[in-house]
Order: structure tokens, then sequence, then C-alpha cells
């Protein structure tokens, strides 16, 4: 009996490794078989993956570029939920495609994924409560919320060692934890920093300051090894650059119409 189980746990594990290298072996190809690429985004993440409150749809700009993807490839889009935490191994385990959920890219991270070329850039500050924080002398020794799994915890901890970081599911759990005073910080990128605020009815109360500990260039996440899919992605993400889309797009989102009134201070390039 032990023997027979020791057998299916072989075939088991062997059946897993091989659907992996298959996975691994051409997505591209399976999602044109299919006819839709299944991409992983936040959904409480504006301006980035959010519902609409009209539509009740999920919309923001990590959507839209893989829609623009999707529209290159002819193919449909189906969107799943992820977190900071399960976005990796959700792609890893074939449930999507495609990781576009303001992910940093990173040389750590590169060594379990493939990144495509950067296509937004952010960098990492803190929402406190106006007029408490002016350097970040001021947060030592302060609790600091912010989302399991994501650079922002990694860096805050070593930005600030004498802080107790409190890591959520994700950053709206986070900023009710500063609302509430069981922290007095949130941190993460500056771009989902603005988002989040304007959304909080009582956002009078709260800023941020302008302490920024380190960058964060967003990349879209295939599977390590996944070629024909990564070459599409980055060709069609320059293309976007060239021909003005990803520029309208960042513009729809950040731009002088919305309420970030942001500059869009890089451009998606084979180099980063
Ligand atoms: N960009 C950072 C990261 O990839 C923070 C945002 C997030 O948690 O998605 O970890």
């Amino acid at each position: 009996m032990k023997k027979l189980g020791m057998l299916l746990f072989v075939v088991a594990s062997l059946a897993m490794v091989f659907t992996r290298v298959v996975l691994a072996a051409d997505s591209l190809a399976e999602i044109k078989k299919k006819g839709v690429i299944v991409a992983g985004v936040k959904d409480s993440t504006p301006p980035f993956g959010y519902i609409d409150e009209k539509s009740r749809q999920l919309v923001g700009y990590d959507i839209d570029i893989v829609n623009a993807i999707a529209k290159k490839l002819g193919v449909r889009v189906e969107l799943k939920t992820v977190t900071s935490a399960s976005r990796m191994p959700q792609l890893q385990e074939g449930h999507i495609d495609i990781i576009a959920a303001t992910m940093t890219k990173n040389a750590e991270r590169a060594k379990v994924i493939d990144f495509s070329h950067a296509y937004f850039l952010t960098g990492q500050k803190f929402i406190t409560r106006k007029g408490s924080v002016k350097n970040l002398k001021d947060l030592e020794g302060k609790r600091i919320g912010t989302a399991k799994g994501s650079t922002s915890e990694q860096n805050v901890k070593k930005a600030i060692p004498t802080a107790t970081v409190l890591s959520f599911d994700d950053y709206p759990q986070a900023l009710l934890a500063l609302q509430q005073g069981k922290v007095q910080a949130v941190t993460t990128d500056e771009a989902i920093l603005a988002g989040i605020l304007s959304k909080t009815p009582n956002k009078a109360q709260f800023e941020i300051p302008n302490l920024q500990i380190s960058d964060e260039p967003y990349g879209l996440g295939m599977r390590k090894g996944d070629k024909n899919l990564v070459s599409l992605v980055n060709k069609t993400l320059l293309e976007l650059e060239q021909s003005g889309e990803a520029a309208r797009i960042f513009s729809k989102w950040f731009g002088p119409t919305t309420q970030f009134h942001l500059q869009r201070t890089f451009k998606i390039t084979a180099a980063k």
C-alpha cells in the first residue's frame, strides 16, 4: 500500500512538472488557440486596477495595457484578481498567463519569472496624517502599514529598521488602519498611494510627504522561459510607445483631466 502511495505521488509530481514545462513552453500558441489571454490584475488599486462604481467593471491603467496586448494578438481578455502575494504563484501554477498588477520588475523576481520592458515608473513614498511627518526620522519606531509580498514591505524594513511593519492583504486595509490610528503611515508606490487616497472620504486629513525611498519600475510578468509571449508583449509595448497609444493610456488615468496631474517622466524602451 505504501508503495502504491509512493508511486501515485511520483506520477502526480511528474505530471505537475510536465504541465509546467508544457505551460512554459509556449503560452503564446496556447493563447492564440484558445482565443483568450488570462491576466492577473488588482481590483482595489485605483487607477491601475479597480472596480468602476458605475459600470461595475474592472478598469484601470494595467487593464488598458493588457487590452492593447490582447488586441494585437486578436484574442479576448479574461481578468482574474490577484494580490501582491498571490500573483507569482498564480502565474507559476498556470491560473493566469500574464501579471499586470502594479508589479515592480527587479532582479530577485526575475530569477523566478520573466518580465516585459518597464511600462510604468513610480517610487515608494508614505501616506501620513497631515503635518505629522517631515522626514524619515519622524517614522522611526512607528507602526507602518503595507501589503504582503510587496517590494514596499522589503524596502521600508531596510529604510527604517526601527519601524514595526504591518503587512495587510492589500493597501486599502492598510489605509483603514491609518484612519483608525492603528498605524502612523502607509507605504507603497506613490502612484498607488495617490490613487487610494483619492477614494478616501476624509482625504484632506492626510498627505504624501515628499520622501521617496525607492524607484519602482513596473513590468508585466510572464512564466520563466515563455519566450514567444515575452517577445510579442515587448514588441507590442514598443509599438504602443511609438504610436502614442501608451502616452494616451497614461494621460487617460494620470493626466490633466484626472485628479492626479502626473507628468509622464518615462518612455517605454527596450533598455528597461
Ligand atoms: N510595486 C510594488 C511591488 O511590486 C508595490 C505594489 C504592489 O504591491 O503591487 O511589490
